[in-house]
């Protein structure tokens, strides 16, 4: 089993809904363990125009799917919380889900690559996936600490009544 890092957002049709239901549904997933979730941030969507805050969280499962077959399964999760994919990026969501690690490998095939290229520079991937692992190293040695330190705290707050803690 490996232990892998899953990023969670959602920004349309009641996001904290969204991210609960996807949250009971990696715990069913064939040969996994869902191990934790972190607190619920909300964060100021980026991208062009203007567009509903998202909800985000971290959640750290125990895996024994290989990384294009989670990546499968998460789409799949995507696809049945109604989650539109179009050409454009940064369109509202019903629900993103992102591997952010896998371990300590490092996986770049031409759909996935881990760690999540955009990880290092997101405070809403970072300060939930430091309330989980706050002595975790990237497979590069980088800690998240230091990473975090390095992040903007802007367009961040915590949700205080959404903490679903350890499982
Ligand atoms: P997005 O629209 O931001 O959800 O991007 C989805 C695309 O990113 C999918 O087509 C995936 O194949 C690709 N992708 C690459 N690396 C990852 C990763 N680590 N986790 C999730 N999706 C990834």
């Amino acid at each position: 089993m490996i232990s892998a890092f899953l990023g969670l957002g959602s920004n349309l049709q009641s996001p904290r809904a969204q991210l609960q239901r996807c949250i009971d549904t990696l715990a069913q997933l064939p040969g996994t363990q869902l191990m934790a979730v972190s607190p619920f941030y909300g964060s100021a969507a980026i991208g062009p125009g203007t567009q509903p805050d998202y909800v985000n969280a971290v959640a750290q499962i125990e895996t024994a799917l290989a990384p294009q077959d989670l990546l499968t399964a998460l789409q799949q999760i995507e696809q049945e919380q109604g989650r539109e994919r179009g050409p454009e990026r940064w369109l509202p969501r019903t629900l993103d889900l992102d591997i952010l690690l896998y371990g300590d490998q490092v996986v770049n095939l031409p759909h996935l690559h881990i760690p999540h290229p955009r990880m290092h520079e997101r405070n809403f991937v970072l300060l939930p996936l430091f309330d989980l692992a706050p002595d975790l190293a990237l497979p590069d040695g980088q800690p998240v600490r230091q990473l975090l330190q390095r992040c903007s705290r802007d367009g961040i707050w915590l949700l205080e009544d959404t903490h679903t803690g350890e499982r």
